[in-house]
């Protein structure tokens, strides 16, 4: 039988930012651990909203906060900022479509401790076909022999590989 890649909450958040990093992050090249941008992200995911923090581990994924609202389940993911924030619904998303695939009916909260805004997430048939098609395409990135070619964008200058994807500039 054909190997099918196990596709995670961190390659959903980066096929709607970057496919070059699903590609990277697939193939499990390191990236700058002692990068400054991601000190600051672990840091804010582990002092924002610290006095709620759940985090819990269901499967292969982890949240950063669950809680009840009446008899829902409320799955929270805090982020750094909101401009990235479509790839933070769609992650999100995943999270909520893989619990209910596990039987359990949750909503989803994005926590952005800097802006003091929450989205409210919420599975629908829409974006569970989204999510169908991206866990797809990723599929057909990490198979791909060679990295698909830098593009520079807004978040190359807070990414990790920056210095691997443009190190002759
Ligand atoms: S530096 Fe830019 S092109 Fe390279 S992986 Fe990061 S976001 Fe993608």
């Amino acid at each position: 039988m054909d190997y099918v890649m196990d596709v995670n909450g961190t390659h959903i958040w980066y096929y709607f930012i970057c496919k070059r990093e699903v590609w990277l992050i697939a193939h499990q090249i390191a990236a700058d651990q002692e990068d400054d941008n991601l000190e600051i992200g672990r840091f804010i995911s582990e002092t924002s909203y610290q006095r709620q923090k759940k985090e819990l581990l269901i499967g292969n994924i982890k949240v950063d906060r669950i809680r009840r609202e009446g008899d829902t389940l409320v799955v929270g993911e805090v982020k750094k900022s909101s401009t990235y924030e479509k790839s933070a619904y769609y992650q999100l998303l995943f999270y909520l479509d893989t619990l209910r695939k596990m039987g359990i009916e949750a909503k989803g909260e994005l926590l952005f401790p800097k802006e003091k805004k929450v989205t409210k997430v919420e599975w629908t048939e829409e974006g569970k076909r989204v999510l169908e098609e991206a866990v797809a395409d990723i599929r057909r990135i990490a198979r791909l022999p060679v990295p698909p070619e830098p593009k520079k964008i807004g978040f190359c200058r807070s990414c990790a590989y920056r210095e691997y994807c443009f190190a002759e500039e």
